[in-house]
């Protein structure tokens, strides 16, 4: 019978195979938000006297982000950002439960409802012929939000829920597709686009996928219980599965990649030249193109409301 590694109690409910530990139930909430504490610190995310924009799903990575935050900073200034996707059931089941958690931490939340600010939503993309790719247009439509949402929040830090296993598998995924100018964004602190943006941080990066559910779980956070409809994510997929392969062998493995990575990127970073920047004619963010990528897909579905 196995006791707590950092208590000695004999009520042990996980064990971390790549730190040899067994752990109770409060060790491993101490230990968890312990790991967030110092993943902040370790890179700069941000400073106490902050005001911090805490990017909320619903789901169980950025529910335990908000949550490990408040309770790893006390005193620093937090504000839950949702967006509402305007998928049918789903969105307002997300929604309900950011709400729930927001207030049991007393926390701001502010929600950017896209069809009641943009007179469209996710969904409709299924009638485009974006239909099979609706995941990276929502991933489109997201990150533009969420430069929007930190610009009216006036927050100068932007987290978001990406744990360990995302970071990983989305490493492997850009390097083996040689795509270097996306690799080289993968890093735990991103700079701001332009002067007055945010910067981008992920407090999660060492936080497994699985151990974000068991703290949300012990710590009795409100997660949603739906999975998206669109939900496809097979390139990546295929990566998480080899990375489970290996893992059973080395339970440390995930950790040896991503810190590998994080001293490739920089490398990577200085040999692939910077792309320029302009701004956008459309909403004048900054692109890489005359017509950002946001701009160029929201036009479809923009101009089908038109006709209607
Ligand atoms: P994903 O791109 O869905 O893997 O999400 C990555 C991160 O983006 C999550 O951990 C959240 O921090 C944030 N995020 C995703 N969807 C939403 C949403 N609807 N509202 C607010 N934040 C979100
Ligand atoms: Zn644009």
């Amino acid at each position: 019978m196995p006791y707590c590694k950092i208590c000695g109690s004999g009520t042990v409910v996980v064990y971390l195979p790549y730190a040899k530990m067994s752990l109770c139930q409060n060790c491993f909430l101490e230990f968890y938000v312990k790991r967030v504490k110092k993943t902040v610190e370790e890179y700069k995310m941000f400073r106490e006297d902050d005001v911090v924009g805490v990017a909320v799903s619903g789901g169980k990575d950025s529910s335990a982000l908000l949550h490990s935050l408040r309770k790893a900073f006390p005193k620093l200034e937090l504000k839950a950002l949702h967006i509402n996707l305007g998928i049918p059931e789903y969105s307002e089941h997300c929604e309900s439960k950011v709400k729930l958690l927001a207030k049991s931490l007393d926390t701001e939340l502010i929600t950017y409802d896209i069809r009641e600010r943009l007179g469209f939503t996710v969904e409709d993309f299924m009638e485009t012929r974006f239909r099979r790719k609706i995941c990276s247009i929502c991933g489109t439509i997201k990150r533009h939000i969420f430069e929007e949402m930190a610009l009216e929040a006036k927050v100068r830090v932007l987290a978001t829920g990406h744990n360990l296993d995302d970071m990983v598998s989305v490493m492997l995924n850009t390097f083996f597709n040689g795509h270097w100018s996306q690799l080289i964004r993968i890093k735990p602190i991103l700079p701001p686009l332009a002067d007055g943006m945010a910067y981008k941080v992920k407090p999660l990066i060492r936080s497994l996928e699985k151990e974000n559910l068991l703290y949300c779980m012990y710590s009795e956070v409100p997660i949603r219980s739906l999975g998206c409809p669109h939900s496809n994510q097979t390139g990546i997929r295929k990566y998480m599965q080899l990375l489970e392969k290996l893992s059973e062998e080395d339970p440390g493995f995930k950790y040896i990649i991503l810190n590998r990575f994080l001293e490739l990127i920089p490398i990577i970073e200085n040999a692939v030249p910077k792309p320029t920047l302009t701004q956008c004619k459309v909403c004048g963010f900054p692109s890489t193109n005359e017509i950002c990528s946001y701009c160029k897909r929201t036009s479809l579905v923009k101009q089908k409301e038109d006709n209607y």
